[in-house]
């Protein structure tokens, strides 16, 4: 064999390769390149070091991991890790590995309707939540994850531009997500899919974490397959007190779960967080009037203005949302005695109200106050201990009405001529669902001239069925426990006398308390039978000899009552046998 042949066939397969490592070396430093520059995306982004190579070996490894509380999809909220959206098909996907968790394991169910809601309005149809699935060997063909490593809250907006929607709906809901899973820290960050911009309130939502949140359209400019390390998405319901009227018309929800407590430990929060001008507050009692100044008007602002100071003898300061700062409102309105406003979005900030003060809500003509209540609603939640008081325009002539408007700001000009004259005719808009009600429109968005005179009455009355300013002390609303070491003895009189002696121990906690009033309730029933005799006692010992029969057997009930109001839960039931 000819040794260069040889020679030239060693090189060959040298220089191959050589080659071959070098093209495989150029391919790791394109890999660890283009991983340099995501990781360098996602720390601009968070500011939080991030090991790419790491995150993407966890999601190639592990895939999606899913846990929910809850179990039904309107009290639902899941928390993931490795949960990723794709930026151009606008869907949030579970990779599935062999090590990914799936609980609940909804199976189809998963959409009927949805996973969860993701705004706190209940069972809406444009907020629903649900994912796509894939498994994590469709990575190889997908664009590389960018990591968002801050805990994320992924959650829908429901109505940003409107006041009391972003309290109600977003920001209570958000702070009190927030305080139930402790990982979603000041340093965690929002993520809004509602796919609105900003809004006129973005300032707001910014106070909740230190961290800028994302709305969706921000997410396209961040890659085109995010991957959020670990998040929370859905949205707590527990502190929502109003429905708007989409399945029946609008009113407080069934079941309130939130008190005044909650409400001002948030409100205390945002005040703190809020940056407020140094601008001074009066130091005695004042009313402030929050006026709007685009629609629904009061058309003699300057005269009610006076007449209330006057009436009231105290100062009155004028805010509207155009001209103050939100900082500034809060402030202002945390201290004052009392808050005057037409119905709209504006009286939410009855929140900030120190307890005591008076919300008097001013409705237009031919709008009943008893059908919309979202802020009567607020001001009676336990604890708030706020009064409350509706004035309604019941003069046609104060009132001025808009029908040439466009139809979302009252307009009913392009309804037709038989309609538009049985609105103009109608004196009060009937119950209706939301929220594009034409009749209900004209009417709340008609200018009012107030008559004080009625107005002034309707305060006075109010501020005398429920004088002063007090400060409740939470103390005052403690439940008691259950009364102890209940007992029973009994003994038989005659052919039909017995008697029935219980006593019991004073509850647990009602040592370390002072409570006004302490009263036990006992109930006996006649095993078998389905009513029962109560009796409401003061002491801890109780004979009972009326309706007791010989050789029966009693169901004996006992609970603790504080104040009249707080009662207790009843102790184990007694079974005694005359
Ligand atoms: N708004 C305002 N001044 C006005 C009209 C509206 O500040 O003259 C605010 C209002 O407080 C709410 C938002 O604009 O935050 C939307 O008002 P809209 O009348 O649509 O809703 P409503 O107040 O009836 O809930």
């Amino acid at each position: 064999m000819n040794i260069a042949a040889v020679f030239n066939a060693l090189l060959v397969s040298v220089l191959a390769a050589v080659l071959w490592k070098y093209v495989k070396l150029r391919e790791h430093v394109a890999v660890v390149e283009e991983e340099l520059i995501l990781t360098r995306q996602s720390q601009e982004l968070s500011q939080v070091r991030i090991d790419y190579h790491g995150a993407l070996q966890a999601l190639m490894g592990d895939g999606t991991r899913m846990v929910c509380t809850g179990r039904m999809h309107t009290d639902r909220i899941c928390r993931f890790n490795s949960l990723c959206y794709s930026t151009e098909a606008n869907e949030f996907i579970f990779f599935h590995s062999n090590a990914s968790i799936m609980l609940p394991s909804l199976g189809s169910r998963r959409f009927q309707p949805a996973l969860l809601d993701l705004s706190s309005v209940e069972d809406h149809n444009t907020q629903y939540f649900n994912f796509v699935e894939l498994p994590v060997a469709a990575l190889k063909f997908m664009p590389k994850p960018v990591f968002v490593p801050d805990v994320a809250l992924i959650t829908n907006r429901f109505n940003p531009d409107n006041l009391m929607h972003v309290f109600h709906d977003d920001l209570f809901p958000l702070y009190y997500t927030m305080q139930q899973f402790p990982d979603l820290d000041a340093e965690s960050r929002l993520v809004f899919m509602e796919g609105w911009n900003e809004g006129l309130h973005f300032d707001l939502y910014k106070l909740l974490s230190n961290k800028q949140p994302l709305l969706k359209q921000h997410l396209g400019t961040l890659g085109k397959l995010l991957c959020f390390t670990k998040s929370y998405v859905g949205l707590s319901k527990m502190t929502t007190w109003y429905q708007y009227g989409f399945v029946q018309p609008q009113g407080p929800k069934a079941n309130i779960l939130v008190s005044g407590n909650e409400i001002r430990q948030f409100t205390r929060f945002l005040l703190s967080k809020l940056n407020r001008s140094s601008e001074a507050i009066p130091t005695d009692e004042y009313i402030v009037i929050f006026s709007r100044t685009v629609n629904r008007l009061i058309l003699n602002e300057a005269e009610l203005i006076l007449a209330l100071a006057q009436e009231f003898n105290m100062k009155t300061v004028t805010v509207s949302l155009d001209d103050y700062s939100f900082g500034d409102i809060a402030h202002l309105i945390s201290n004052a005695s009392m808050l005057v406003s037409m119905h709209g979005a504006q009286l939410v900030t009855a929140v900030f109200l120190p307890p005591g003060a008076m919300v008097v809500e001013l409705f237009p003509y031919g709008v009943n106050p008893d059908h919309y209540t979202p802020y009567k609603t607020l001001t009676a939640l336990p604890g708030m201990d706020l009064h409350y008081v509706a004035w309604r325009n019941t003069k046609e002539e104060n009132t001025f009405t808009f029908p040439e408007r466009p139809w979302d700001q009252g307009g009913i000009s392009h309804l037709d001529k038989t309609e538009q004259e049985r609105i103009m005719k109608s004196q009060e808009v009937p119950r209706h669902l939301c929220c594009r009600n034409p009749e209900w429109l004209f009417r709340i968005y008609q200018d009012t001239i107030v008559d004080i005179p009625s107005l002034i009455d309707i305060i006075k009355k109010g501020i005398k069925s429920k004088p002063g300013r007090k400060k409740q002390k939470y103390t005052n609303s403690l439940y008691p426990g259950k009364v102890r070491d209940a007992k029973c003895e009994t003994s038989v009189q005659g052919a039909d006398e017995a008697k029935l002696s219980v006593s019991w121990q004073i509850p647990w906690n009602l040592k370390y308390l002072k409570v006004r009033e302490v009263k036990y309730e006992v109930w006996i029933q006649e095993q078998g039978e389905n009513t029962y005799m109560p009796y409401m006692l003061s002491h801890q010992n109780h004979t009972f000899s009326e309706n007791i029969k010989p050789f029966t057997t009693y169901l004996v009930w006992i609970r603790c009552i504080f104040n009249k109001t707080l009662l207790g839960p009843f102790a184990d039931v007694l079974m005694c046998s005359t």
